[in-house]
C-alpha cells in the first residue's frame, strides 16, 4: 500500500506537491469515489482517476547510464540525434533523465519514471555532489584553481564553493586534467566556470553522482539501481 499522492507522482502525472493539490481540490477518484484525504493509502489494484483520466500505474524503475558523448539528455530530439532513452530498448516504461548532461559531456546520468524521485534530486536545496573530470586548455595557475574553489561570478550569479584538484598537466600539448566537485546543476556550469578563468573545456565527463560511480560500466552501458541505493538517494 502506498500513499495516493506518491502513486500519482510515480505515474509521472504531477509532482508530489501538485498531486496533493489535485487530491485536496477533489480531482482524484479511487474506485469511482472522490478522495480528499492526503493520507489515503492505495493498493496496486485500485482504480485511480485524475481529473477523469484513469491513471496508468507503472512500477517505478531507476537506472544509471554511462552516457557517451554525442547524445542528448532528453526522451526525443527533433533533429533525430541519439537520445539517452535509446540505450534502453528493452524498457517499455516512460523513463526520462534526472537533470541533464550536455550533448558533448559523457558520464553518469540517472533515468527514472518516478517523478517524485526526480523532483527531489533536482531540487536546488537537495543537490547532491557531482564530480566531473575536465580536460582543459592550458595549465591553470594555483590562483585560478583557488577562484574556482571559492566561487566564480557567472552571469546567473556566483557559484557555490567547489572542490578542485589539478590531476595532471601536459606541458607540450598545453592541456590539463582537472577534477571538480560541485553541488549545483546550472546549465553548462562546469564549462562556464572554466571559461571564466580562461581555460576552455575540451572534454568533460561526470564520474560521480553522490555516492554513485561508473564502476563496472562501459560507455553506453547501464544498470538498475538497487533498492538500497534508491533509498539512500531520497
Ligand atoms: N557542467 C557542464 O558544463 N556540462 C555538463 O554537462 C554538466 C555540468
Amino acid at each position: 500500500m502506498e500513499r495516493l499522492q506518491k502513486v500519482i507522482a510515480h505515474a509521472g502525472v504531477a509532482s508530489r506537491r501538485k498531486a496533493e493539490e489535485l487530491i485536496l481540490n477533489g480531482h482524484v477518484k479511487v474506485n469511482g469515489k472522490v478522495v480528499k484525504e492526503l493520507g489515503t493509502k492505495v493498493g496496486s489494484n485500485e482504480r485511480i482517476e485524475v481529473s477523469g483520466i484513469p491513471l496508468e500505474r507503472e512500477e517505478p524503475v531507476y537506472f544509471l547510464l554511462y552516457k557517451p558523448r554525442g547524445v542528448i539528455s532528453s526522451v526525443s530530439d527533433d533533429k533525430g540525434r541519439k537520445v539517452v532513452t535509446d540505450f534502453f530498448p528493452e524498457n517499455k516504461k516512460r523513463i526520462y533523465p534526472v537533470g541533464r548532461l550536455d550533448y558533448d559531456t559523457s558520464g553518469l546520468i540517472l533515468l527514472t519514471n518516478d517523478g517524485d524521485f526526480a523532483n527531489v534530486l533536482m531540487h536546488p536545496k537537495y543537490e547532491v555532489e557531482k564530480v566531473y573530470v575536465a580536460k582543459v586548455k592550458g595549465i591553470p595557475i594555483r590562483e585560478k584553481i583557488k577562484q574556482l574553489e571559492k566561487g566564480i561570478k557567472l552571469e546567473d550569479g556566483k557559484t557555490a564553493p567547489a572542490r578542485v584538484k589539478l590531476l595532471s598537466s601536459d606541458k607540450r600539448k598545453q592541456t590539463s586534467i582537472i577534477e571538480i566537485a560541485i553541488h549545483e546543476g546550472r546549465n553548462r556550469q562546469v564549462r562556464r566556470m572554466f571559461e571564466a578563468i580562461g581555460h576552455d573545456v575540451l572534454k568533460l565527463k561526470r564520474e560521480k553522482y553522490g555516492f554513485l560511480t561508473l564502476n563496472g560500466l562501459n560507455t553506453g552501458g547501464h544498470r538498475e539501481l538497487t533498492p538500497h541505493e534508491v533509498k539512500q538517494l531520497r
